[in-house]
């Protein structure tokens, strides 16, 4: 079976997804598009989309679903013609995931599967009080289970580590209801569409990989 290559990775923050969206977006040579990571490069640019989307992202909250569904279909556009991609973090609400749908097919493109990091919220609290960030390319680590070689440094292009603003626990609890009440929904949307896989994330990160991949056809040639 050939992989999988148009994806969307659905799962609370702190599950794991931006970490196997970028594993398998390596293995399979296609591309990782995290709604988060672009929300916070137009925020770093002093765009207009930047300056709409600070205020929901401190408070933990969502950006408006037209925001958000521009930037990603803009970046889909970006892509070279025929460039499978993980979409990590979009959609997050239902009216988001009908855009997506509608704005695939007019590109005559469409979602092959859907794969949901579940954990629960008490472990979400722990890894995300540990994350870290790159300021500058976006790799994740954790202070625990995935630290950098070198304290503070980014293993991939040497640039500074920090905590992102929105990974202190009084966020983070925020972002969890968030889920919940708004994202959440997309489980029961996407396994009527038939395309849902559910994967158990409490595993360690590779382990979790080898579940992927045995769900997206990544039969490691
Ligand atoms: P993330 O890095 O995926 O946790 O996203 C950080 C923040 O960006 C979120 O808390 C939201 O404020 C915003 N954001 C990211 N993706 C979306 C989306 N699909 N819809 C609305 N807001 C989003």
């Amino acid at each position: 079976m050939a992989a999988a290559r148009r994806l969307i990775f659905l799962g609370p923050p702190g599950s794991g997804k931006g970490t196997q969206a970028g594993r398998l977006a390596e293995r399979l040579g296609i591309v990782q598009l995290s709604s988060g990571d672009a929300l916070r490069r137009e925020r770093k640019d002093g765009s207009e989309i930047g300056r709409k989307a600070a205020q929901y992202m401190d408070a933990g909250t969502l950006v408006p679903d037209e925001v958000i569904t521009g930037v990603m279909l803009a970046a889909i556009d970006k892509l070279p013609a025929g460039t499978g991609f993980i979409l990590d973090g979009f959609p997050r609400t239902v009216p988001q995931a009908e855009s997506l749908k509608v704005g695939l097919a007019e590109r005559g493109l469409s979602i092959d599967a859907v794969v949901d990091f579940q954990l629960d919220d008490a472990e979400i609290v722990r890894r995300i009080v540990e994350r870290r960030v790159c300021v500058d390319c976006g790799a994740t680590y954790n202070l625990s289970f995935l630290p950098p070689a070198k304290s503070g440094v980014c293993d991939k292009c040497g640039n500074e580590i920090i905590q992102r603003k929105d990974d202190r626990e009084e966020v983070v609890r925020t972002r969890l209801e968030t889920y919940r009440a708004q994202t959440a929904p997309l489980v029961e949307y996407y396994q009527a569409g038939g395309l849902l896989h559910s994967v158990d994330s409490s595993a360690g990160a590779d382990a979790v990989q080898a579940t992927v991949a045995r769900i997206v056809g990544d039969t490691g040639d």
